[in-house]
């Protein structure tokens, strides 16, 4: 695709936890903690200093949802929302202004805290704390300036640990921690730059060595948009490399969902035209075989439909990989609690027979030919509020493309989450005084500016002995400072050794399914200090990385017990090699040329991932030059 025709142009946002030792507001440590007791909350949108209330408020609210939150023993008062903030916490606001310098961007004389709305329940009091550090910034990628609009610092919002139809549940832990948040300018006009360029800013961050290391510390949004399109705002993308197919779908999305506005403009429909009602086909299907109506309706469900005059094959088309014109409006549709819906252009299928495909087209009075329809099979409230927000979806497709807020999928396809928010739902935090930006502040901050990349490069290459092409992974990677950590706590294992483990073993177990992001920081400590001990071998390192990606919370050593991946002593193996030389004499003899090869292979039979593959070979060689096999 030639995207500089298309108009692409992309914006990135990437929030980066802070490793504080307290949050943001108040005094809790930014670690989590153990549950203490649960409260639930309705939220309200109040009006903005404009008087308006925002689309995405609006949104949220109409969903009529509550919200339960779970407090932890590390929790206070202020992530309750029963207290006000404290001061804005020192030294997050001395990271972000370090992170700012070395963005090049220009400091405010005052820096405010100010109130976002926001109501997915997220936040207790209903509002985030946020306040813009810095803004007019750049970062130079491959000789090309990326502009950076914005750096904000703000308190992280709840986790989401649960979703039910009416309820969802926060855990207070991460409320409050800190967020600095970098928003580029749309600068970056190709899928591929858009990667480079959130490493660029990641590494910087990463650099401090005040960035968060657990799953889901560093989240990127993407914002995407194309001539005659829409600007997208993607949520939650969690890994940096998935981030040009997200782009290069929505690019997709887009064109597709214009090429259905033109095609409406070709078959001469138009959205005044569109038939706003909601027909009852419940006797129609009352006896169907479909196992999702059949469900609905014991339940004292209704099947309920939509006319679609003129859009036959419309709402089958595909726009990204796996996704149809359908599937877009059933995002909107599930927002109400139903299952999902069904569309002619799917059907007949999932139960539903041509004959009952042909019954609703007539009771619709719509052409099998021409026409389309789609139904919804749910309590009748719930049916039609479906519907309805169908409807209004499908209005906006004879315009082009709808302002959205989405967010990723694993594969980079994205799905509807909400209505993008509008710019008027900020107002003033009264209960924090403004903090002046004085020369001694700035000079306070330089403490965390960032050892640039080149510098740390060279200290790795020479002094810690890591090739280049490592080095430079471990500076962009996220464990970059529990790296440094451990090289200097772990005196008997090489650097380059634990880099190795963890970039390239992480890697490659990522590559083949195992979940190792899950795996803590703690427990890799504890494996590196386990074979710092010569507790374990490094061949059994993968071993563990696998159990540990199965159960984070079980202890290394725990692993090893169980395993029994206990190193074995030089001794023992020196033994076992001589046995497999004496059992295999025959063999050897005959093959002398390939006698390390044998005994290679039968002594790992016995001794598996114990004993370090290299040492192995070295007792194998010296047995054989021992008994004439090497001269
Ligand atoms: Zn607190």
């Amino acid at each position: 695709m030639d995207y500089k025709s298309l108009g692409l142009k992309v914006g990135l946002e990437i929030h980066f936890q802070l490793d504080t030792e307290k949050k943001l507001f108040c005094d809790c440590p930014t670690e989590f903690g153990r549950e203490k007791y649960r409260f639930i909350r309705e939220l309200h949108p109040s009006l903005s200093e404009l008087g308006e209330i925002d689309p995405a408020v609006e949104f949220e609210w109409k969903r009529g949802r509550k919200y339960e939150y779970i407090f932890a023993e590390n929790d206070c008062l202020v992530e309750a929302d029963e207290e006000p903030p404290k001061e804005l916490n020192r030294e997050a606001l001395l990271i972000s202004l370090a992170v700012a310098k070395a963005l090049n961007m220009k400091f405010p004389d005052e820096i405010y805290v100010m109130r976002k709305i926001v109501i997915d329940g997220s936040n207790v009091s209903g509002f985030q704390r946020t306040a813009l550090i810095a803004k007019d910034g750049y970062i130079e990628v491959n000789g090309k300036r990326i502009g950076i609009q914005t750096l904000c610092l703000e308190e992280d919002a709840a986790r989401k640990v649960e979703e039910r139809e009416n309820l969802v549940v926060y855990n207070l832990d991460r409320l409050g921690v800190p967020l600095i948040e970098i928003a580029t300018a749309p600068d970056i006009e190709d899928p591929r730059e858009a990667e480079i360029v959130a490493k660029r800013i990641g590494t910087l961050v990463l650099l401090t060595g005040k960035c968060k290391r657990v799953l889901g510390a560093i989240r990127q949004d993407v914002n995407v948009s194309i001539k005659g399109g829409a600007k997208t705002e993607i949520k939650g993308v969690q890994y940096l490399s998935l981030i040009p197919k997200v782009v290069e779908y929505e690019v997709l999305r887009q064109l597709r969902l214009l090429e259905i506005r033109d095609e409406l403009r070709k078959r001469g429909l138009k959205k005044e035209d569109l038939d706003g009602n909601i027909y009852d086909l419940t006797e129609i299907l009352k006896n169907t075989k479909s196992k999702i109506i059949k469900n609905s309706l014991e339940k004292g469900g209704k099947v309920l439909g939509i006319r679609l005059k003129g859009f036959k094959g419309l709402i089958g088309k595909e726009v990204q990989p796996g996704r149809r014109f359908g599937t877009e409006l059933s995002d909107y549709a599930k927002l109400y609690g139903v299952g999902g819906i069904f569309h002619s252009d799917e059907l007949p299928a999932y139960g539903i027979t041509q004959e009952e495909v042909k019954k609703v087209y007539e009771f619709l009075g719509l052409d099998e030919n021409k026409d389309a329809f789609i139904l919804v099979a749910d309590l009748e409230e719930k049916a039609r509020n479906a519907l309805r927000s169908v409807l209004n979806r499908i209005k906006i497709a004879f315009d082009g493309i709808p302002e959205e807020t989405r967010a990723a999928n694993p594969d980079g396809t994205t799905r509807f989450m909400r209505p993008r928010p509008g710019a008027s739902r900020m107002y003033p935090e009264t209960d924090i005084q403004p903090i002046r930006v004085t020369g001694e502040l700035l000079k306070e901050s330089e403490k965390y500016v960032p050892e640039p990349f080149e510098v740390k490069f060279e200290r790795f290459v020479k002094e810690y002995g890591l090739s280049k092409d490592l080095a430079k992974e471990m500076i962009e990677d996220i464990r970059l400072s529990l790296f440094e950590e451990l090289v200097k706590k772990y005196r008997n294992v090489e650097p380059k050794v634990i880099a190795s483990i963890l970039i390239n073993d992480l890697r490659y177990l990522r590559r083949e399914g195992y979940e190792v992001d899950r795996i803590s920081d703690g427990s890799l400590d504890e494996l590196i200090g386990l074979l710092d001990k010569g507790v374990i071998a490094k061949d059994s390192v993968n071993d563990i990385l696998i159990e540990l990606s199965e159960n984070p919370e079980k202890g290394v050593l725990e692993i090893v017990k169980e395993k029994n991946l206990f190193k074995l002593s030089r001794e023992e193996v020196y033994k076992i090699v001589l046995e497999v030389f004496e059992k295999f004499y025959d063999r050897i003899s005959e093959k002398r040329d390939k006698a390390i090869n044998i005994i290679m292979s039968e002594v790992k039979k016995v001794v598996g991932n114990r004993y370090g593959s290299r040492e192995l070979y070295n007792i194998i060689y010296e047995i054989l030059k021992e008994k004439g096999f090497i001269t």
